[in-house]
């Protein structure tokens, strides 16, 4: 098939790697004339696993193409997938106006045999909203616009668009659906996910759904690693636990330092929006959100707390700034709220990413940037592990003794053993377990008590 993209971050520049790794003759469009030149000269503007060799092997077989021209990704396209974002407005809507954009520079240059397929994450009556749009642009011509939402996941984009566990496919016609469906037709040979078609409202509806319930999931095991730590439980096990009924399923259930990303927080308003729209309030979603932003304040106030209220004297080396491992990706990441948190009290910070300084020196100024985790703790008085990325999880805590001032390891990701790094002779702070000190410590606190 020959296919389109609109946009080229990071949704649709894995769909446009995938689908040309998939056999479809590509050309992705983005209206960021550097990126398009970067994406032209091999640089892949974003880290995802996986994606430069996919990318690489695109360009040289002449699968996939990358243009600022509209024009060119468009011309003779059976599908043509809209992939930009749809970010949150100041009162929680989502903004649509690079959808829209989107759906204006189609429609000189589309064709009546052409599907327009929205991936972007968008609110229910966005797809009716854009084919009036498509029709009044183009009344000489009878384009159908469905919706494919996509669920893949930053740091497994790639993994995820070629194993996915489910599609969902929402169109007026089934000829629509079944050409949609076509693109996708070399990944159900192998593995046969299933194939969700829908009307389109209930496409766009279940990628919210998705998402505030994963979001609802995250912030109520946040508070119940809230009571754990009151009452002396372990939130790993009571997590294990509760996720080995299969009703309730293990995964998103890894207490952390609140959710972030370019999703959850923006899907989250977006539905809420929506429901207030509908006069339909979606009270667990709203309490969610209101977890969340609290669950991120709490955070600063725990590193306050370790350093016993000296925050303005205090050295902060904080760990991982991306929202979670194995991306580049700052949006609303937890960490970044932690470091601004943390600087307007006064405290001096030090970071270290293994991939997220680049775009944190641009975010955050005030912050020094470390080229290793060692180096951001050296005379630091506590260490923050902020990112769940691997290396945290291996670090050589003799050598995190020796760095820190305190020391005290304040882990947000619970990525080590309390017994472990107690035994370096390191105070650790975790979530959902009890506050733990070597020995020396403890009978010194308990001398000057
Ligand atoms: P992004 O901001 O990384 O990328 C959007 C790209 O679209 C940018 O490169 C931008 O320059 C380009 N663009 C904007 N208007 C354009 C236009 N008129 N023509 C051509 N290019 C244009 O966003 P993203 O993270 O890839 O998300 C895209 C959509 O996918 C959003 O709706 C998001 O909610 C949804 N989504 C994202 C993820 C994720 O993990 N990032 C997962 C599932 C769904």
């Amino acid at each position: 098939m020959r296919i389109g993209v609109i946009g080229t971050g990071y949704v649709g520049l894995v769909t446009a790697a995938c689908f040309a790794e998939l056999g479809h003759d590509v050309v992705a469009v983005d209206i960021d004339r550097n990126k398009v030149e970067s994406l032209n000269k091999g640089n892949i503007p974003i880290y995802e696993p996986g994606l430069t060799e996919l990318v690489t092997r695109g360009t040289e077989t002449g699968m996939l193409a990358f243009t600022a021209d509209h024009a060119e990704a468009i011309a003779e396209a059976d599908l043509i997938f809209i992939a930009v974002g749809s970010p949150t407005t100041v009162v929680g809507e989502a903004d649509l106006s690079q959808v829209a954009d989107s759906i204006e520079q189609i429609a000189p240059l589309v064709s009546n045999e052409s599907i327009v397929v929205i991936k972007s994450t968008v609110p229910v009556g966005t797809n009716a909203d854009m084919t009036a749009m498509m029709r009044r642009l183009r009344p000489d011509l009878d384009v159908e616009v469905a919706s494919n939402p996509e669920f893949l996941r930053q740091g497994s984009a790639v993994t995820d668009f070629m194993h996915p566990d489910r599609i969902v496919i929402g169109a007026h016609t089934d000829a629509a659906a079944h050409l949609v469906r076509e693109a996708y037709a070399p990944l159900l040979a192998i593995e046969e996910p299933p194939v969700l078609l829908t009307d389109v409202e209930t496409a766009e509806l279940i990628k919210y759904t998705s998402n505030a319930f994963l979001a609802v999931k995250l912030s109520f095991i946040n508070e119940i690693a809230d009571l754990c730590e009151q009452v002396g439980a372990s939130i790993a096990d009571v997590a294990r636990g509760v996720g080995l009924d299969p009703r309730i399923g293990d995964r998103f259930l890894r207490a952390g330092p609140g959710f972030g990303g370019s999703c959850l927080p923006k899907d989250t308003q977006a539905l809420l929006h929506t429901s207030r729209m509908f006069g339909t309030p979606s009270r667990i979603v709203a309490a969610a959100v209101d977890v969340n932003r609290e669950r991120k304040l709490a955070m600063v106030a725990r590193i306050v707390a370790a350093v016993d209220g000296d925050i303005t004297e205090a050295t902060i080396a904080v760990l991982g700034i991306t929202f979670k491992a194995e991306t580049d990706d700052l949006r609303e990441s937890p960490a970044v709220d932690l470091v601004r948190g943390l600087i307007g009290l006064g405290a001096s910070v030090r970071v270290y990413d293994p991939q997220g300084m680049d775009r944190a020196r641009e975010l955050l100024p005030n912050v020094e940037y470390e080229p290793t985790a060692y180096a951001a703790m050296d005379g630091a008085n506590v260490a923050v592990i902020a990112t769940e990325w691997p290396e945290f999880s291996t670090l050589d805590l003799e050598k995190v003794r020796a760095l820190l001032e305190q020391p005290v390891l304040i882990d947000l990701r619970n990525l080590y053993r309390s017994e472990d790094v107690i035994a370096a002779g390191i105070e650790y702070i975790s979530i959902g377990r009890p506050r733990v000190m070597p020995k020396a410590s403890q009978k010194a606190a308990e001398s000057s008590g």
